[in-house]
């Protein structure tokens, strides 16, 4: 059983510690700095973040990029900068699939080991290290739309046929609008293009 077991547990262990090491390149040693205050460094972020999604919507396993500044304050180290991600969509209406790029400001303390944080859910500094995962993912699952849309103008699909109806109409779509139903809809349409924009 021994070797042979072994054998098939292999890919596995590789599998794990490659995940371990992408998870690593978002800690960053604060040695230099930590307990200094008004000293700083900046550091490049170009990692991976897995399994933040929504119903319609996912970080792309695309390297999250960008910059931030590690600025040592009393409390602990402040996190300021810039970080883009690609988002993976799916149209509301039409069910597209599509990417956008996002960028969102970072501003964030990492508090000091033994120091007293401000709120429950504060970020901490582990031993010499800060750890960005957490950070990028609440940043970057706020970036996520619940509703996302291909575009304003998108007609989506016939609830009845399923055409999609940004490619032409279809048989049902005259015989099946009821007239009384139409300031409704407009209704609908101006609210959903409200909430996207
Ligand atoms: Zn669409
Ligand atoms: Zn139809």
């Amino acid at each position: 059983m021994g070797a042979l077991g072994g054998r098939s547990h292999a890919p596995n262990q590789i599998v794990r510690q490659v995940g371990m090491l992408r998870v690593q390149s978002m800690k960053i040693s604060v040695a230099q700095i930590l307990g200094r205050p008004g000293t700083q460094k900046e550091v490049p972020i170009a990692a991976s973040l897995e399994g933040v999604q929504g119903a319609l919507a996912r970080i792309s396993e695309d390297p999250v990029t960008g910059t931030v500044k590690l600025e040592a304050v009393v409390e602990g180290i402040l996190v300021t900068g810039r970080a883009e991600a690609t988002i993976e969509l799916e149209c509301a209406r039409c069910l597209k699939k599509f990417d956008t790029r996002v960028a969102s400001e970072v501003c964030d303390l990492f508090v000091a080991p033994g120091a007293d944080a401000p709120e429950e859910d504060a970020y901490r500094i582990d031993g010499l290290e800060i750890d960005l995962e957490p950070l990028l993912r609440d940043v970057f699952g706020l970036e996520l739309p619940l509703n996302p849309v291909c575009s304003k103008e998108c007609k989506g699909l016939c609830a009845h046929c399923g055409t999609d109806l940004n490619s032409g109409p279809c048989d049902c779509s005259d015989e099946e609008t009821d007239p009384r139903w139409a300031p409704l809809e407009e209704l609908k349409v101006k609210l959903e293009n409200e909430r996207i924009s």
